[in-house]
This record gives C-alpha cells, sequence and structure tokens, in this order.
C-alpha cells in the first residue's frame, strides 16, 4: 500500500487527495487523540497519521475538563496509570518550561467520619499522603474547610494543569512530526483489505483508506464500535460544573483541590424542605446525597473564579453533539452545587442567597465502564484500537493513554497493566466481578 511521505511543512495540515490513503487514522482530535497521535508520530517516528474531527481539536468532552489530576485511586492499577501519565506531563512540563501550568498542591480530601481508617488502608502505602487529624492544625493548614471536618487527608500527587495547552502542544508536535488533520465526520468504516472510512467533510463525502485504525471519539466510542461490528460495553453520563467569579474572595487562591467525601443532607430551612418534599421532581433534594462535591479555585493566585462540580448525575444519556439540548443538564444544579460546596467551605454560604453575578454553568459526558477503567488496546477486528472510556480522569491520564495506545500499534514494549486496560479484562470474571461490587470506583 502507497504510503504518505512526511511533510515537514509547518502548515495546517489539510490533507488533499493523495492523503486518502494513510498508515493510521485516528477518529476524535480531543485530548485523547490528540495524545495518541503525539506519541505515535513524536515518540515512534509514525509519519503517516491522520487526525480526524468534525470539531476543533479539544472543543467537545476536553474543552469541559476541570484539568484536576492525581493519583488517589482505590485500586492500584488505576494508581499505577496516572503515575505514569503524571510522569509523562511531568517531563513535558519541563520540556515546555510548564507551558501548561502543572501545579502540585495535591488532593485535599476531607470527613467528618470519626473513623478513617477503611480510607487509609484503600490509600496503603502505594500513595504519598499525610493525615491531618488535629483540629487546630487542619483549621491552620486548610482554614477554608468546615470546622466539623474531623479528618484530612492530603494526597500529595495530585494538581491541576491547562489541558487545553497541554493538548495544543502536542497537537504542534504532531504537525512538526508530519502529521495530518482532517475536518469531517465519520460516516461509516468498511473493513476490506484496508479500512475504508467515509467521512463526511464540508467539500463532500471523502473515503480514507487506513492499515490501522484508531477509536478515540469520546463519547462516539460505541457508535464508531458499531461501524466495526464491536459492542463496547460504555455509557454515557452527563456531569456538570460551575466557574464563577469569586467577588467575596470567600475561596483561598492557593487551596488544593478540595473534596468532601462525605454523604450529606442539603441545609434548607423548614419551608424550604416541606416545599421541596412535596414536589415528587424535586423530593431527592431532600434526601441524603452522594459524596464528593469539590472545589477550587481557577486561574492561579492572581486570578478571582472558583470551580465547583459534584457528579451525582447517575442518568444514562444518548450523547448530543451539541452539549445545551442534554436533557440531564440541569438548570438547578449552580444553586445545589453551591449549598453542597457550603457545608465544606462555609464561606461558600452568602453565595447561596445571592448568586455569583459572573458564572458559567457547564457540563460534559463521563464516557465510561461500569468499572470505570478505560479502554485502551485492541478493539476486536485486526489493526483496530480503542482510547476511550475516560470517564472523569481522561485529561489526567491522556499522556498514558496515548503512550499505551501507541505502543500497542506499534507493537512495542507494554506497561504491566496494559491487558487490565483493555477490553480483554473483561473475559476475567472474577476480576470484573470484583472491580463492579466495589463501592468506591474513583468517581468523581
Ligand atoms: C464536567 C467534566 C469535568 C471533568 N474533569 C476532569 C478532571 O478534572 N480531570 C480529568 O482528568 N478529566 C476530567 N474530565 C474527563 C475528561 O474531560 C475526559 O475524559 C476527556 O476529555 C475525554 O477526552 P476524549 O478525547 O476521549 O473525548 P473528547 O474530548 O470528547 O474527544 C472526542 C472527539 O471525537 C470526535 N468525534 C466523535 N465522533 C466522531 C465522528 N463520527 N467523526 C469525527 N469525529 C468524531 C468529537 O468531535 C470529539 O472532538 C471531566 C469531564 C467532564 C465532562
Amino acid at each position: 500500500m502507497p504510503r504518505i511521505r512526511a511533510s515537514r511543512s509547518r502548515r495546517i495540515s489539510k490533507p488533499d487527495k493523495a492523503d486518502n490513503v494513510v498508515e493510521i487514522a485516528i477518529v476524535g482530535a480531543g485530548i485523547i487523540g490528540i495524545a495518541t497521535a503525539y506519541y505515535l508520530s513524536v515518540k515512534h517516528g509514525r509519519a503517516s497519521v491522520l487526525l480526524i474531527d468534525s470539531r476543533a481539536p479539544m472543543s467537545y468532552t476536553s474543552a469541559q475538563s476541570g484539568d484536576n489530576f492525581r493519583n488517589w485511586w482505590p485500586h492500584p492499577t488505576m494508581t499505577a496509570f496516572t503515575n505514569d501519565s503524571i510522569d509523562l506531563m511531568q517531563s513535558l512540563a519541563v520540556e515546555t518550561r510548564n507551558r501548561f501550568n502543572m501545579t502540585d498542591r495535591g488532593y485535599v480530601l476531607a470527613t467528618r467520619r470519626a473513623d478513617i481508617g477503611e480510607l487509609t488502608a484503600a490509600v496503603g502505602s502505594r500513595i504519598d499522603v499525610d493525615v491531618f487529624s488535629d483540629p487546630g492544625l487542619i483549621g491552620r493548614k486548610f482554614p477554608a474547610l468546615s470546622d466539623d471536618i474531623r479528618h484530612v487527608v492530603h494526597v500529595k500527587r495530585g494538581g491541576d494543569f491547562s489541558g487545553q495547552q497541554l493538548g495544543q502542544y502536542m497537537l504542534e508536535q504532531f504537525r512538526e512530526a508530519g502529521g495530518k488533520r482532517l475536518s469531517g465526520d465519520v460516516t461509516d468504516i468498511r473493513n476490506d483489505k484496508a479500512y475504508a472510512i467515509k467521512i463526511d467533510c464540508e467539500d463532500g463525502i471523502r473515503i480514507v483508506e487506513a492499515d490501522v485504525v484508531i477509536n478515540a471519539a469520546g463519547p462516539f466510542i460505541k457508535r464508531i464500535g458499531e461501524m466495526l461490528g464491536v459492542d463496547l460495553p460504555v455509557i454515557n453520563i452527563y456531569q456538570q460544573k460551575i466557574a464563577f467569579d469569586d467577588k467575596l474572595a470567600a475561596i483561598p487562591r492557593d487551596m488544593p483541590f478540595s473534596i468532601d467525601l462525605d454523604e450529606k443532607e442539603l441545609a434548607w430551612t423548614d419551608e424550604e424542605r416541606a416545599l421541596l418534599a412535596e414536589d415528587p421532581e424535586c423530593r431527592w433534594l431532600t434526601q441524603m446525597m452522594p459524596a464528593g462535591t469539590h472545589c477550587r479555585p481557577e486561574g492561579g493566585e492572581r486570578g478571582t473564579w472558583v470551580k465547583l462540580g459534584w457528579a451525582y448525575n447517575q442518568r444514562h444519556s444518548e450523547p448530543q453533539h451539541d452539549l445545551e439540548n442534554e436533557t440531564a443538564r440541569d438548570p438547578q444544579f449552580p444553586e445545589i452545587v453551591m449549598r453542597g460546596a457550603a457545608a465544606l467551605l462555609p464561606s461558600l454560604t452568602p453565595y447561596i442567597q445571592t448568586p455569583p453575578a459572573r458564572f458559567a454553568h457547564y457540563g460534559g459526558y463521563y464516557t465510561m465502564t461500569t468499572e470505570n477503567w478505560p479502554l485502551i488496546g485492541p478493539m476486536g477486528p485486526t489493526n483496530a484500537y480503542i482510547a476511550g472510556a475516560m470517564s472523569g480522569f481522561g485529561s489526567m491520564s491522556a499522556c498514558a493513554a496515548g503512550n499505551l495506545c501507541a505502543a500497542w500499534v506499534c507493537g512495542r514494549e507494554l506497561p504491566d497493566y496494559a491487558t487490565l486496560l483493555s477490553l480483554k479484562r473483561r473475559d476475567d470474571a472474577t476480576l470484573m466481578a470484583e472491580l463492579e461490587k466495589a463501592t468506591n470506583k474513583g468517581l468523581l
């Protein structure tokens, strides 16, 4: 099969007709497709790689990310995977003089529970943490936390970064190495001698032939899987965030990403509670709410914005191309998350009655397996691969996911967890039963 010659041009690479035959086609230019393209071209020297997307790069799920990272996971496999990703991000941060603003303040896990034995046992010795149980010390180290917090576990290996900047850097490097992009919607894939990928482009339908196809289509990996006759075991759940201008300076600018580990009932007045309880659609707001409200300052020490999130939605969605059309988008979310976060960070309480004047309410899909582990590796048909099901951890694990998928494609040495993070793990009934029954799946 003829190959495209690597182009060293810096021009935006809009493929011409000769580019209709490539070695590797990647469907999806979110952070995962971009990272995979980067490792294929920059690390393994694959020059004939085409990155296809109907949208601008990094503009769908990857644009909704909170951009937090951590190696705190209930299972050592996910810790090893995210540790590798953080290592790779750190070396890119050094290479780029930290162009993507990687910080290392860690994660603060706060609880009112008396006994944290289960929590610290789950962390084990594989994760570097400090545990604070003295109220005075907690108050001094983490002054914004509510004074009913009895223990804080500070996970050291965590922080945030700009996913957009990281993606942009990898995309530039990909182009430098000869990689190309094509704008269009993949509507069909035929598996003959090579893959024939049908793409609906602005200037008409194009068929691209590729030896290898990689499915990095984010919330649409199932649809791409179906084109290849594979039923991928994934669901999509819409999760929301708000970002707001913290005019009251309620949140210290150096506060680490802070998470409330406790289930809670939201604070309502008796009258509010009675009204909500009467309404079948709102009754759930008076009941016990899941743990996991989280908060961090956004935009560095001189910024004024704050992000809040709470992944409490459990309803499965059919992914919408326009996220504004998602029916799981809850207009009450800004108030609910503010109430939830104020239980951990009482200085937010004034915003419950007088919401911030400037705020953004947004969200996207957690595309996930029920065990909340990703799918990276062979997809079934020869030379078809997947890098997806990245749930709420795709930004932090993009480097390891891209590196791993590229190693599968190029037949290079794989890390110990490679098979566990591939579709193959689903054949291991004992492992699957263990993962499915775990109460903590690391979902945030
Ligand atoms: C609210 C929210 C907060 C999050 N916070 C964090 C966080 O703090 N830390 C973290 O690590 N992760 C976080 N995540 C998760 C992270 O954002 C995702 O896991 C990651 O962005 C997934 O990247 P992706 O490349 O797989 O998908 P996407 O970014 O969705 O990219 C997939 C691309 O495929 C393209 N595509 C799909 N189908 C086709 C087709 N048929 N033809 C052509 N193109 C196609 C789409 O246009 C899209 O651009 C968060 C997610 C959400 C929703």
